[in-house]
């Protein structure tokens, strides 16, 4: 995988890392204002273009986030990184514009209760605080003007009032987009969607307000359902996912649990589907090292972290092409081999051994060519040009097959509209 550059498409995906905000939010330790930077900096190098650096909520509540206008202003300093902020209310949208924020989401729980329990609001006065950022963006030149985007916290579920209609859903997601919010995001908060609950709702939304009102996905792997319905939302045309490195964020009221679903799982599957999240994952698993160093005590997650990338890059489809190259060349070096025997056997000479010999050597050669070219740990090619290329139609061919159009616009370039 490459960084993307400018003669390369956009890739399909945007994945949005969360981490420093819903993983760190609730975690015992407080990662040091330092290492968050290096985090912000090093995922940014990665490839990730979006990043929800903070929330803007009293340091009496969160501790972890005291340092949330400090990290913002830094993030807004990295070129093509467009940095996300969270406030709960119209105080923390203020401060969040004004430390540069590009996006101010704001969640709003679908279940009345949970928003009461979670932001101490009714949905009245949610959406009361809401236009009062909208009034506050508006406000600001139009070049550098932000977007807001309103979380829709327990869309899958509550774990105060249980099941959550879908009219529910679709009836706050009308008040808030009626509100000024630019896009509504549904978020599966306590991890209890199914992937077929997770089609049925974002074709619900997308039916009723249009896919471009639809910012993304916000998926909790607390019941391991994380991927499958990252999945799922693919599936209906979803291309923007949250996640979280290392699987950041845990659950106090479910012990083991995990967080947010895992960046590096998650890129590492769309890549090995074929399609481009423009994330380099090498760069991406090295993040990890970050965290590990600032919150030495905080156990990571994650699938990919654990059986290693180099034994793992290169599976589904990628490797199937691979497949083909070095069939082909195996192929190939048979032949030649075949025909250098056969000229070689057919020369009437009395140094018999001396041609048993070179014919030997040459089996030799192509036996080693044909069990380097089986190696699926290596990049052997006689060609030299096979994996790139084949990656390449291979993310074309996923990328159709999903319906994500060629001029699929990003979140960084909606932001650049707005
Ligand atoms: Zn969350």
């Amino acid at each position: 995988m490459s960084a993307p550059s400018a003669k390369v498409a956009p890739p399909a995906i945007t994945i949005v890392e969360v981490g420093p905000r819903d993983g760190l939010q609730i975690l015992k330790s407080i990662l040091p204002t330092q290492h968050k930077k290096r985090w912000i900096a090093a995922a940014a190098a990665a490839g990730v273009r979006e990043i929800e650096v903070c929330s803007f909520v009293p340091a009496a509540v969160v501790p972890g986030m005291a340092d949330a206008a400090e990290v913002t202003r830094y993030a807004t300093t990295i070129p093509g990184l467009l940095t996300t902020a969270l406030a709960p209310n119209a105080k923390g949208g203020q401060a969040a514009l004004a430390a540069g924020a590009n996006k101010v989401t704001m969640p709003i729980s679908v279940s009345p209760a949970h928003n009461l329990a979670n932001v101490r609001k009714t949905h009245a006065q949610s959406i009361d605080e809401l236009r009062r950022v909208v009034d506050l963006r508006s406000a600001q030149p139009a070049a550098s003007r932000a977007e807001i985007e309103i979380g829709l916290s327990t869309a899958f579920g509550c774990s105060i009032a249980g099941a959550v209609p879908e009219r529910d859903v679709l009836a706050l997601a009308e008040k808030c987009l009626a509100a000024g919010a630019d896009r509504v995001t549904p978020a599966d908060t306590i991890g209890i969607g199914n992937p077929a609950q997770v089609k049925r709702l974002y074709q619900q939304l997308f039916a009723a307000f249009g896919k471009s009102r639809i910012g993304g996905s916000h998926f909790h792997d607390t019941r391991g359902q994380g991927l499958a319905n990252a999945l799922a939302a693919l599936e209906v045309g979803v291309t923007s996912f949250d996640a979280s490195l290392a699987g950041l964020g845990g659950c106090p009221f479910a012990p083991g649990a995990s967080g947010n679903i895992c960046t590096e799982d998650l890129v590492w599957m769309l890549e090995e589907m074929g399609l481009s999240t423009g994330i380099d994952l090498a760069k991406l698993l090295a993040c990890r090292d970050i965290l590990r160093d600032g919150m030495p005590n905080e156990k990571l997650a994650g699938h990919l972290a654990e059986v290693g990338l180099a034994r793992t890059q290169g599976g589904g489809r990628v490797a199937a092409a691979r497949y083909r190259t070095r069939h082909r060349d195996a192929a190939f070096f048979f032949q030649w081999n075949r025909i250098i025997a056969e000229r070689m056997l057919s020369v009437r000479t009395p140094r018999r051994v001396l041609r048993v010999g070179l014919v030997g050597a040459l089996g030799l050669i192509s036996l080693m060519h044909t069990i380097r070219a089986a190696d699926s740990g290596t990049s052997y090619s006689m060609s030299g040009k096979f994996s790139r290329d084949a990656a390449d139609d291979c993310a074309l061919d996923t990328a159709s097959r999903f319906g994500i159009a060629a001029d699929h616009r990003t979140t960084r370039d909606q932001a650049d509209r707005t």
